[in-house]
């Protein structure tokens, strides 16, 4: 009896999903006009989050990136930003803190309505090589809780603040809330306002494939670097998927 068929059907459709890779029907049309588009935006969101302790970026050949935001969200500036990713298709990655979390929960909901990620930056945003295990436990567990509650879905991975952890704060915080610790690879330092074009061409030079970008959604310039920096990159031949869509491409070639 041919069973064995159907079972390497449905098994190849499970794989396809945790590796990050099923491409979904649900997302909106490709405008006819030729304007910047990411044909990735449709991409749907792995179920794993890889098996290192922690990611700077991932090894892969093919054009991926993430672009991040820490710090937010922003009263004005994150829904500009929305705003413009929604416009291109493009599903970002928010390392969101606390107290920005109890005060804006609707913008929270209109990230995750819109297909982005929304990853745990504590709640007091302190240094973490400073704390004791305890202090960063109650750290991550009550920024996790208030974004589950603000948005119905647990984050699942974390950016330290300031990209500062040590790697055995890496390990047991991968043990104990699953979360592999994101750095970044692209630093436009934004925070030193440069002026938005030398942040879009910081960001825009420094992508390679894998790369994880940092940008801050609290700073104006920075949103107003957003659309030439995804229109560059676009231009270029990079696709812009969440942190968890890039981990489960790492080592595919
Ligand atoms: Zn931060």
């Amino acid at each position: 009896m041919a069973v064995t068929g159907c079972q390497s059907t449905g098994k190849k459709k499970k794989k396809k999903e945790d590796e990050g890779a099923a491409v979904g029907t649900t997302g909106p049309t490709r405008p006819s006009d030729g304007r910047p588009w990411n044909d990735a935006g449709s991409l749907q969101l792995p179920r794993s989050v890889g098996t290192k302790p922690s990611y700077s970026s991932v090894s892969i050949n093919r054009p991926y990136v993430a672009l991040t935001f820490d710090d937010g969200p922003h009263a004005t500036n994150t829904p500009r930003l929305l705003d413009i990713l929604r416009s291109r298709n493009v599903k970002a990655t928010f390392y969101v803190v606390g107290t920005n979390v109890k005060r804006y929960p609707h913008i929270l909901k209109r990230m995750i309505a819109e297909g982005h990620e929304i990853g745990n930056h504590t709640v007091t945003h302190g240094n973490l090589t400073k704390m004791s295990p305890d202090q960063i436990r109650q750290e991550l567990r009550t920024s996790h809780e208030a974004i589950t509650a603000a948005t119905g879905v647990p984050p699942k991975t974390m950016r330290p603040p300031y990209g500062a952890i040590t790697a055995s704060q890496k390990s047991w915080i991968r043990q104990e809330f699953g979360y592999p610790s994101i750095l970044w690879n692209v630093d436009p330092e934004d925070w030193k306002k440069p002026g938005s074009s030398v942040v879009a061409s910081r960001l825009v030079n420094g992508a390679r494939p894998g790369g994880i970008l940092l940008v801050h959604d609290i700073h104006s310039a920075s949103i107003d670097a957003m659309p030439q920096t995804i229109d560059q990159l676009l231009a270029k031949g990079f696709q812009f998927v969440t942190v968890t869509q890039l981990i489960a491409m790492d080592g595919q070639q």
